[in-house]
């Protein structure tokens, strides 16, 4: 018997699973795109100066509006466990939320130093919950770099106010994952053109608006990153919708797919709404793939977002993908990814830098997807670097970006065609160890 056997992609590839080294930036990073994101948030990081250091220099300093993050510096006296850490906190809140009035959710973040020393935040944050009741609802989750990556600020951070949502019997769709306002405002948008509604996300600009949740709601998730958030949901009774993700034109009109025939919407009604931006979607990524396609892309593993972006360059930038490295495979929320991308790239999870970094010399990518420690070096040696946490900081999702998440791509390449006339010729220089 004879027939056609459904795609199944990278689904059965062994993974090569590394334990070593790694580069790559902690989960207190998140913060910067959560602050801008939850508008009556406050993200106070239990933390060292280094902590401070990071989100400083990473988030920028705001001169004209009231930060929405600060740090509770640890000091040697704290870590020595020479004074009273949790007593200390209290104060520093109190004096915090008496300062700002406008703060009605206060993170209390985990750093490394705060876990070393094992101070006690879930225990503050409820005692603190209960003394700032009700108008400031307490919570903390951990950014501490120890095992984890940078996402995961994010997945922890939403996981964490999963418990304290409202219940609801009603059927809704919650839409997981933080998004720049106007990218969230246009998947609203397609949605409720499909007539589906009440359409809730998570998280939410203001806290007054958080989603209730029970066993009739469904939820997408538009980050890969979330699986500690999906088990929360899951746990409440909440239901996921797999699909793939809304990367791309493709990515895109999967994910809504699902939803739509979660709910039921006409095959007529759905194609209606969604050609004209579908349309747009693939011109623009036509024109970035002029750069792209025919060329190798090598991704170490940094925001989780590897596989789906790999499934998008192969797909539909005309892209061969090398490596496609990953911190962690929830094999689970990629299912709908693997099944797509295409055999042939080694795939691979956790790092040993080393290692990886063998592999990417052996196989001069023409593009390499690194974090911010390992691009610069990977320049110097003749390759192209593209950061892999540009990919999170920019609006990449839904059809109206996905012409821009492909032009991220482009830009290495064009730059290096560009400066290539001028490079000198011969091997890169070595640096030597001084005498
Ligand atoms: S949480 Fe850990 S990895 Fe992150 S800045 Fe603080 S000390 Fe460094």
């Amino acid at each position: 018997m004879t027939g056609t056997l459904p795609s199944v992609g990278c689904s059965n590839t062994p993974v090569l699973k590394q334990r070593g080294q790694r580069e790559v930036f902690c989960g207190l990073t998140g913060i910067i795109w959560l602050h801008r994101k939850m508008q009556d948030a406050f993200f106070l990081v239990v933390g060292s100066r280094t902590c401070a250091h990071l989100l400083q220099s990473a988030a920028g300093v705001m001169i004209f509006a009231e930060p929405r993050f600060g740090t509770a510096i640890l000091e040697e006296k704290d870590l020595a466990g020479l004074a009273d850490a949790q007593a200390e906190l209290d104060r520093e809140v109190a004096r915090l939320l008496s300062r700002r009035p406008d703060i009605r959710q206060l993170f209390l973040v985990g750093s490394c130093p705060s876990e070393v020393i094992k101070l006690d935040l879930h225990r503050a944050a409820e005692r603190m919950s209960a003394a700032h009741a009700p108008h400031v609802r307490v919570l903390n989750y951990s950014g501490s770099g120890i095992e984890t990556t940078f996402t995961q600020g994010e997945d922890a951070c939403l996981a964490a106010m999963v418990p304290a949502l409202p219940a609801t019997e009603a059927r809704e769709l919650l839409i997981v994952g933080a998004l720049p306002d106007v990218v969230e405002d246009q998947a609203l948008a397609l949605l409720a053109a499909m007539g589906i509604g009440p359409v809730r996300c998570l998280p939410v600009r203001r806290s007054a608006d958080l989603p209730p949740v029970g066993a009739n709601t469904v939820f997408a998730l538009v980050q890969p990153f979330l699986g500690d958030t999906h088990a929360a949901l899951t746990r409440r009774g909440a239901r996921h919708i797999a699909a793939p993700f809304p990367f791309g034109a493709e990515g895109t009109t999967a994910w809504l797919q699902a939803i739509a025939t979660e709910f039921g919407v006409a095959p007529d009604l759905f194609e209606s709404v969604i050609a004209a931006p579908r349309a747009r979607a693939e011109k623009a990524i036509a024109a970035a793939a002029e750069t792209l396609s025919g060329k190798s892309v090598f991704f170490f593993p940094d925001s989780q977002l590897e596989i789906p972006l790999a499934r998008f360059l192969t797909r539909e930038c005309g892209m061969t993908a090398v490596e496609v490295g990953t911190p962690f495979l929830h094999r689970d929320l990629m299912a709908p990814e693997l099944a797509l991308l295409a055999e042939g790239p080694v795939l691979s999870e956790g790092q040993d830098v080393d290692l990886q970094l063998d592999r990417v010399r052996a196989a001069r990518p023409d593009l390499t997807v690194c974090g911010l420690g390992l691009a610069n070096p990977l320049e110097a040696e003749g390759l192209a670097t593209k950061w892999a946490i540009e990919l999170v900081f920019s609006p990449v999702h839904f059809y109206e970006q996905a012409g821009d998440l492909a032009a991220l791509f482009a830009r290495p390449l064009r730059r290096r065609a560009l400066l290539a006339p001028l490079a000198p010729q011969g091997p890169p220089p070595r640096l030597e160890a001084a005498e």
